[in-house]
């Protein structure tokens, strides 16, 4: 009975001291696919300090013990609110012109998660998606009746003016252009990916992860990529948390952030190697590309890609700040 008695006090104690040990960890992307080797100066400045901004916001609500949620949430609407990326503000255009914008959220320490798709009006997306998985007993909501729902909730919704920047109109009047000549294929292949996305081990040991984007420049019909589908480029466990970014439809096929994170907690494949293979076999094998930022609960990440650069930077265990957009950076 003594024995019991010290087996249950240690457990929960030693547990506790574990849940207590956590170093905070917060990885950010910004998107794989719009990079090019000779991004003007002024561009890779603008964006090192939107990064910058991004984990400075995220990273305080976990040196404050709030939970890595927070963090999610806090550097997307920071990445989301900057026009430097396809997300909120910086979102690209569908075909007819409109933005059409999609987020999600999961909670790795109880795998409740929420999405959005196909909103038009909501500021911060990822806003929405996690008042779906707090909120609502539903994990994806589209359109029109999301934004309903953002309604009932106090989430800021804006006129959809407020989603357009010159600099997207003309990646639109560029890939209409395509269309035109019949290279459609080709502008798809080019992508237009920049996708914003956040992964975080808070103090208490707890992962989540979150993903927001405007989708593919020139898409139609009412497409929706990976970004607002959980285990295709949102997941989180107990284990492993995962934001991608890239061609939606090959996130999609291959259920990419799932089968990372199954590869990471069931198959014990070392971390680094699961998104390795996910990213950069698996996806290209098919044709599609991109990237995406992984976290364990041990606190290691990963950021695997290959276009010519993914904007992402991250706070590691060390506490400091990184950012980066090219390889080996
Ligand atoms: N994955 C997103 C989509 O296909 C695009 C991106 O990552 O930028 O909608």
């Amino acid at each position: 009975m003594l024995h019991k008695f010290a087996a249950i006090v240690l457990c929960v104690f030693g547990v506790s001291a574990m849940s207590q040990a956590a170093t905070p960890v917060l990885v950010i992307h910004g998107g794989a696919g719009v990079i090019k080797k000779d991004m003007d100066p002024a561009t890779q400045k603008a964006v090192r300090g939107a990064l910058t901004n991004a984990l400075e916001h995220g990273y305080a609500q976990l040196k404050a013990g709030k939970p890595a949620l927070d963090a999610v949430t806090a550097a997307i609407t920071v990445l989301e609110d900057d026009p430097h990326f396809n997300a909120g503000k910086g979102a690209v255009f569908n075909h007819d012109g409109k933005n059409e914008l999609d987020a999600s959220i999961m909670d790795g320490a109880t795998l409740r998660a929420g999405g959005v798709a196909n909103v038009h009006r909501v500021k911060n997306p990822i806003l929405l998606a996690r008042a779906v998985m707090e909120r609502s007993p539903h994990v994806l909501m589209f359109g029109d009746g999301a934004e309903d729902f953002a309604k009932t909730q106090g989430i800021d919704l804006v006129d959809p003016k407020y989603f357009w920047t010159e600099k997207r109109w003309q990646e639109l009047q560029q890939a209409l252009k395509e269309d035109a000549a019949g290279q459609h294929a080709d502008a798809e292949k080019e992508g237009h990916f920049g996708t914003v996305g956040a992964v975080a081990l808070d103090k208490a040991g707890h992962l989540a992860a979150g993903t927001s984007t405007g989708g593919m420049t020139d898409k139609r019909f009412g497409r929706v990529g990976d970004s607002p589908i959980i285990g295709a480029g949102t997941y989180a466990n107990a284990g492993c948390a995962v934001s991608g970014t890239g061609w939606g439809e090959y996130y999609l096929r291959t259920v990419a952030a799932h089968e990372i994170c199954m590869r990471v907690t069931e198959m014990h494949q070392p971390l680094k190697e699961a998104a390795e293979y996910v990213i950069n076999k698996e996806i290209p094998k098919l044709g599609g590309d991109g990237g995406a930022i992984v976290l364990g609960a041990d606190g290691e990440f990963a950021t695997p890609f290959n276009t010519e650069g993914m904007f992402r930077g991250w706070v590691g265990k060390d506490g400091k700040i990184h950012v980066a957009i090219f390889p080996g950076e």
